[in-house]
């Protein structure tokens, strides 16, 4: 810019006055208008072109603006978020260098109604509560593809030790997989009936509206659920969540423009479809042999842009930031990756999907 500017205002003289002209000369040389200076067009705003992850991941603190799930859990974003606070009397927040311990306010009184419950009616003295949503909601530069219209949390599957953990530790432990080896039924080691207890009061919670688990966990709960079993049809099975429970929350009031998602059968659903998911999962006793031919990957979707969400979330991204403050790991922790953020574990999108074919 300043070489563009230079050039346009003196080069014009120099010329006409070659470059080994006198300085007596130079000055008596009236100086020509400088000549507009026409400049390229500027570049296309970020917020058009960037994907969407990155505008929302760039965000550290909420929109200062009404409490609002914008769009639909895999395509949205969140207004006025609210953060679960890092340390409650029964649940601790990890990995907090991710900064993802935002909701929408009904989520926030849910998880916390939910962790009381936990320590009063069950053995656990609170919950580890793992990513909900960014402090703007949208998509995320890793993991998950739900998670962001503020109505998802993530739940470990493993309590909440008695002490308060330190923010390193909050990074570096790793969560422990309910189901064995071969993923034919859950691990004896890991699982308890206290599970069954944790999940089906989720469950049962007011507003919640589907528990995503492994289907061995589903599995486990069908055998183990007893006579009171209205509450297993909100638990679906999903890939992975072996380590965690997904909670999803309903549309709350006050958000018109939150899409909903089918309501669930009220079908306990532990029969056929269970079944198929079950084979899904199951690793096979022997592995196959290595193919000589690559598999062929498909290519990945093109990232989602501001113009994919709903427009509103235009106006969360640049609504001023609301006067609370990110959370933050200690300086100098790294944060362990998840078993569950590495491949593909994919995140629930909605519609249940992809929905094997019922086995004929
Ligand atoms: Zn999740």
């Amino acid at each position: 810019m300043i070489g563009l500017i230079s050039f346009a205002f003196f080069a014009p003289a120099a010329v006409a006055q070659g470059s080994s002209a006198p300085g007596s000369l130079w000055q008596n040389v009236p100086m020509p208008a400088p000549r507009p200076v026409v400049l390229p067009p500027p570049p296309p705003l970020a917020l058009d072109t960037a994907p969407a992850k990155q505008l929302f991941g760039a965000a550290r603190l909420p929109a200062d603006l009404q409490a609002r799930s914008l769009g639909f859990y895999a395509k949205g974003c969140l207004a006025g978020a609210r953060p679960l606070p890092i340390n409650g009397p029964d649940w601790q927040v990890m990995r907090l260098s991710r900064n993802r311990n935002w909701g929408h306010p009904v989520l926030i009184n849910l998880l916390e109604r939910l962790a009381r419950k936990v320590q009063l009616e069950t053995t656990w003295p609170g919950l580890l509560v793992g990513d909900m949503s960014q402090p703007r909601g949208g998509p995320m530069l890793t993991g998950h593809a739900s998670h962001q219209v503020g109505l998802d949390a993530d739940v470990w599957l493993n309590p909440m030790p008695k002490r308060v953990l330190t923010p390193r530790e909050r990074e570096e432990i790793s969560a422990k997989s309910m189901a064995n080896a071969k993923f034919s039924g859950v691990n004896p080691q890991t699982w308890t009936p206290e599970h069954i207890k944790v999940i089906r009061l989720a469950a049962k919670m007011p507003g919640v509206e589907r528990i995503f688990v492994n289907p061995v966990i589903k599995k486990q709960l069908c055998v183990e659920a007893g006579a009171d079993r209205a509450w297993l049809g909100k638990v679906r099975p999903y890939w992975g969540h072996d380590y965690h429970m997904h909670i999803r929350m309903a549309c709350p009031s006050g958000s018109s423009t939150c899409k909903a998602q089918a309501a669930v059968s009220g079908d306990e659903e532990c029969g056929a479809q269970l079944d198929y998911w079950l084979k899904q999962v199951r690793k096979p006793d022997v592995p196959p042999p290595p193919s000589k031919e690559l598999p062929k990957k498909k290519p990945p979707p093109p990232p989602m842009k501001l113009s994919d969400l709903p427009p509103e979330c235009r106006m969360v991204l640049q609504a001023p930031d609301a006067a609370v403050a990110a959370t933050k790991a200690a300086p100098g922790v790294v944060t362990a990756p998840d078993p569950e953020d590495q491949a593909a574990t994919p995140d629930p999108m909605g519609q249940d999907t992809p929905v094997p074919p019922t086995p004929q």
